[in-house]
């Protein structure tokens, strides 16, 4: 483990110094005039204004676009085992005082720049941890992070879950999925969220087996939901179906996935919770709403979670097209004065486009849509002002005419 200082600096071409002032943590190779030393990947790097001032210090990728991360503002700071314990501990403690440490639950531990800890993703399944590297200068530093962790809060097992492919790319990482420290779960791991039980898979399921961003949205959902027909499309493990059938006392639930792995896992959770009234069916999301439409059925309430419709700012306005055809097709499924709970997760989407798509849809389809929430992720997932692309989540509850 290198000290924590700097083995070359990284000098700004003139004027591209400002976000990094703001505290911005991903240095891009376009802003980098020229480097002193060669330092190697992971190695510490301080960042330098064109004319020689001390901005911010960092770790180096050569392999990434984002050529240095910053971690911190302070000359006299090193980037050393001190400051990552720091920061974990800081990350922990938010958990704790948002009474997010119930043993039996579940919340991210770590959310990479939100905790000043770009490139790190901790999630906690009971004493589980489920962790995602998205920078490679981290990836020398895990013993240490599980250590560290390990420290702060009680853990059977921690395993380590392969980043988006994508994202792993463009970084150099190649990390296969694999067992950091104790054993693998051997099963479902059951964890409490609210009044509900979810058998999650931490081993197979979608991001590091459950989407904890959405918990809030889900209980405000259900709130929406008493006595109404639901459909949850894009259903996943079922968690909003549950908290609206169950929860929410909604009259019926119908969720859908096009991934017969998770309506397996909906399936499974609703007859975990005792379910009576929730029906769960693989299908098209495009397909099935088409279908619905067709058949001339009726809901009190439709929730729209979809995957990431844009992969990056290129292919946004295909995203909204897309966001736009299934939001008027829910609407048309509503009956007057329905609810429509319709999110993004493109973090190149902003939440202004999206409520312009909305804005559209009520335009084309005549009726009225009223917003009475716009929400973002649960506060287990903190967003840094400084790094706004941290902000990808925007779930919007609306009444539709
Ligand atoms: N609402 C869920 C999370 C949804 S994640 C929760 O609260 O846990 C998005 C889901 O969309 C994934 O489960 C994925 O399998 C599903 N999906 C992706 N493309 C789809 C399509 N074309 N039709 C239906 N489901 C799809």
């Amino acid at each position: 483990m290198p000290d924590g200082l700097p083995t070359a600096t990284v000098i700004l071409k003139p004027r591209r110094a400002r976000p990094f002032f703001g505290r911005h943590p991903w240095v891009l190779e376009s802003a980098v005039d020229r480097v002193e030393g060669t330092p190697a990947t992971g190695e510490v790097v301080d960042l330098l204004t064109h004319d020689g001032m001390f901005i911010a210090r960092g770790l180096w990728n050569s392999h990434s676009r984002i050529r240095v991360r910053l971690y911190g503002f302070d000359a006299a700071v090193p980037l050393d085992d001190t400051l990552w314990q720091t920061r974990l501990t800081a990350a922990v403690m938010l958990r704790r005082s948002l009474g997010l440490d119930d043993p039996t639950a579940a919340c991210r531990l770590v959310n990479s720049e939100g905790d000043n800890l770009s490139g790190l993703i901790v999630d906690r399944y009971c004493d589980y941890l489920a962790v995602q590297v998205t920078a490679l200068a981290v990836e020398p530093r895990l013993e240490f992070i599980c250590d560290c962790l390990a420290e702060l809060v009680p853990t059977r097992g921690v395993l380590l879950r392969g980043a988006e492919r994508g994202l792993a790319k463009l970084e150099g990482l190649h990390l296969p999925d694999r067992v950091l420290r104790g054993q693998e779960p051997g099963g479902p791991v059951f964890v409490k969220d609210h009044a509900l039980t979810f058998g999650v898979d931490l081993t197979e399921g979608q991001k590091t087996g459950f989407y904890l961003d959405q918990r809030d949205n889900r209980q405000a959902a259900a709130r929406y939901a008493r006595g109404r027909r639901v459909l949850d499309m894009f259903c996943y493990s079922g968690g909003f179906a549950l908290a609206c059938g169950i929860s929410g006392g909604a009259h019926s639930v119908l969720a859908v996935d096009s991934s017969a792995k998770a309506t397996a896992l909906a399936r499974a959770n609703a007859e975990l919770n005792g379910a009576t009234t929730i029906e769960v069916e693989t299908a098209d999301a495009f397909e099935k709403l088409d279908s619905l439409a067709a058949a001339g059925e009726r809901f009190g309430m439709v929730v729209l979670d979809p995957p990431k419709f844009a992969r990056s700012r290129a292919t946004v306005e295909d995203a909204l097209r897309a966001y736009h055809r299934i939001n008027r097709l829910a609407c048309g499924l509503l009956e007057p004065g329905g609810i429509l709970v319709t999110c993004t997760c493109s973090g190149s989407v902003t939440r202004e486009d999206f409520l312009q798509m909305l804005s559209g849809v009520a335009q084309r389809s005549g009726r009225s849509i009223q917003l009475l929430e716009v929400r973002g992720a649960a506060p287990d997932h903190p967003v840094s002002v400084s790094c706004l692309e941290g902000e990808y989540l925007t779930c919007v509850i609306a009444r539709v005419a």
